[in-house]
């Protein structure tokens, strides 16, 4: 049986470390969430991230907008955000409503109030190889490897979606780390020949159970970046049942990848004020 990747665990921790050293330094941070639409779930993860920076003591503002606002309007929005000194970090709530360009929205935050790295200023830094500010759901994952002490160095990786928030990002971290890593996606042929011998398989689709305990190798480490909502419940793109009896090591969900996206958040947030408003690191 799988040893549990505890996500929820993991992040309290770091969560209360960033909590320490605020009270520490006797920061004043605030985050601004902005929050487009009545997404159900978008305003349960906006919640869980404001719950987030009240246990680190970050003041958290919401800036709610509703789904017919215009992208000007939203750009004015993010452009008073960048001006207020008040401010240290903005985070957009994705996805944005179709009639809004994502790409215009995350360009026009300013680099350095950026707490997921979505700015292409940011983002190409990234890529080039400055990690110290990163997209937080793959930082998360990074982070939720890291303190179980597992090391990616030489291991194959399959990597199962391409996306810029989630696949593309955690590839290069994971790369960096000396990991060799593949990425498949929705037009790749037979996906098990991908998964069946890599080391770690993460899996971030959003189709419910679509990696099965039959495609992984025995004792392979397996993270299930997935959010599939039926009814009130939430499951992952890993089929645990079946997947957690052949891993070595698994993350559930719900209490896996989703807290550590919000420990990373709030590791960002703090990042971004002591880069710019306090202590230089
Ligand atoms: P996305 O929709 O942008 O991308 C999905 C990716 O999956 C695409 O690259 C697509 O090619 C690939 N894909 C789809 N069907 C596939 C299939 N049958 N076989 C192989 N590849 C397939 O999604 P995203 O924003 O990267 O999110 C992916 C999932 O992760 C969603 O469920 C989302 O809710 C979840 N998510 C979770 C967190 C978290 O904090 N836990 C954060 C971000 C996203």
């Amino acid at each position: 049986m799988a040893k549990i990747l505890d996500g929820r665990a993991i992040s309290k921790k770091i969560i209360s470390d960033v909590a320490l050293e605020i009270k520490n330094e006797r920061a004043k941070i605030t985050l601004a969430v902005v929050l487009v639409g009545e997404d159900a779930a978008s305003k349960i993860y906006v919640r869980k991230k404001e719950e987030a920076c009240r246990e680190a003591g970050i003041i958290s503002i919401r800036r709610e907008l509703p789904s017919n606002t215009s992208e000007d309007a939203l750009l004015k929005l993010i452009s008073e955000l960048n001006f207020d000194r008040k401010v240290d970090g903005i985070l957009v709530q994705l996805p944005l409503p179709p009639h809004i360009n994502e790409r215009h929205i995350c360009s026009a935050i300013a680099p350095e109030k950026d707490v997921d790295c979505a700015n292409p200023e940011n983002v190409g830094k990234f890529y080039l190889g400055e990690f110290s500010l990163a997209p937080c759901t793959p930082k998360g994952i990074i982070e939720l490897l890291e303190s179980y002490k597992i090391n990616l160095a030489g291991k194959s990786v399959s990597i199962i979606g391409r996306s810029n928030t989630v696949g593309k990002p955690l590839a290069m971290m994971m790369l960096s780390r000396d990991a060799t890593v593949t990425i498949a996606h929705s037009k790749t042929k037979n996906l098990e020949k991908h998964t069946a011998n890599a080391d770690v398989v993460v899996s971030a689709t959003g189709k419910i159970g679509l990696i099965k305990g039959e495609m992984i190798k025995r004792g392979a480490i397996v993270v299930d970046v997935g959010i599939n909502r039926v009814g009130k419940k939430v499951y992952g793109d890993v089929d645990f049942e079946s997947a957690s009896k052949k891993a070595g090591w698994i993350s559930p969900v719900p209490g896996g990848v989703g807290p550590m996206t919000v420990a990373a958040l709030i590791q960002n947030t703090y990042y971004l004020w002591k880069r710019y408003h306090g202590t230089q690191v």
